[in-house]
């Protein structure tokens, strides 16, 4: 229930207003993300390679309304990449890039699609030259079908292009079977999105059964497999699945939240896993942050007692 309040609120302006003027959020904002600058990214990416974590980064902003700001978002990540790999952070793969389709276009009213298109085929190009790859996240049910069709159109050309399944969402099972092929890039997550019962499972254990059922697709298949979740559960089943299929620590990685769970992480990567860490940069951090609040409750009660604090 709250889950849902803090979900619809993400799409509130009045909240976003109140929340982002309020003085504290700042320093509750900063457990979830490295900074406003790629400088931060930068400095936050070579931190966590250093102690054995590979990072994912993410150029804050959704939803973006015009194309020449999603011109601008696809031109921020050519920089970033190019930053990146100047300090020699790419090798390997071991610091990419997470694209949101609409933060570069996919939701404009007009030629969406072939915006975001040209956007990521400008960020692919970037990583190739820097020598890592790009991962398409996905966002809500609205836009998985038009996500996927981009993502395989692109995968003629880029075929490391990665992209995410969540398995709230009913139909995930098959896409994973469909998707699941050799030289494929698949992160599986549960979904941090508000979705109607129709189309996404309501009970968290569903959810998690589900989640469980999909990684054993993908860890049976000949693809890379990006295990997205924090949940201990999860993470111990996909250690015996891994193990049941002769699946090498080199052929999938673990990834985990940029603040969130930070001692697992560092347990992962010391018995040989790989582990990944997605990394959040940017001022427009406000739909990001709220889904962060409504995955765990505490997270709320956390930023209430510190704004009350300072009242
Ligand atoms: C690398 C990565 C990429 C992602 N990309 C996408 C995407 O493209 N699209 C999408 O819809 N979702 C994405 N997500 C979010 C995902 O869908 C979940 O909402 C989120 O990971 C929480 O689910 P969980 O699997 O960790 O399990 P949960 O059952 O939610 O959490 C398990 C445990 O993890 C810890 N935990 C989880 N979330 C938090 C939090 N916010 N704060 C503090 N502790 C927490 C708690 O200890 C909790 O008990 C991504 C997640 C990761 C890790």
């Amino acid at each position: 229930m709250l889950r849902q309040v803090l979900l619809a609120a993400s799409a509130s302006q009045g909240v976003r207003r109140l929340i982002t003027t309020t003085p504290l959020t700042r320093a509750v904002v900063n457990r979830f993300v490295a900074g406003e600058r790629a400088a931060d990214a930068l400095v936050a990416a070579e931190r966590l390679l250093a102690s054995g974590l590979s990072v994912t980064i993410d150029y804050l902003g959704e939803d973006t309304a015009q194309p020449d700001q999603a011109a601008a978002v696809a031109g921020e990540y050519v920089s970033l990449l190019e930053l990146l790999s100047a300090a020699g952070l790419t090798a390997g793969g071991r610091a990419e890039v997470s694209v949101k389709p609409t933060a570069v276009g996919l939701g404009l009213p007009e030629h969406g699609a072939k915006t975001a298109a040209e956007n990521i085929t400008r960020i692919c190009a970037a990583a190739r030259d820097a020598g890592t790859t790009v991962t398409v996240d996905m966002e809500d049910h609205t836009r998985v079908e038009a996500t996927l069709r981009l993502v395989g159109d692109l995968r003629a050309d880029f075929p490391d292009l990665g992209c995410v399944l969540q398995s709230y969402l009913r139909r995930t099972p098959g896409d994973c079977e469909a998707l699941a092929v050799a030289g494929s890039r698949i992160r599986l997550c549960k979904g941090a999105y508000r979705a109607p019962d129709g189309v996404a499972l309501a009970a968290r254990s569903e959810v998690d059964r589900s989640y469980a059922r999909c990684m054993r697709i993908l860890l049976d298949g000949p693809g890379y497999a990006m295990l997205a979740t924090h949940d201990p559960r999860l993470i111990a089943i996909a250690s015996t699945c891994a193990g049941a299929t002769g699946r090498e620590a080199s052929s999938f990685e673990y990834q985990m939240l940029y603040g969130i769970r930070t001692d697992e992480q560092a347990r992962l990567a010391a018995q040989g896993a790989r582990v990944r860490v997605y990394l959040p940069y940017g001022s427009d951090w406000y739909g990001y942050f709220m889904r962060r609040l409504a995955e765990r409750p505490a997270n709320l009660a956390f930023f209430l007692r510190a704004v009350a604090a300072r009242g």
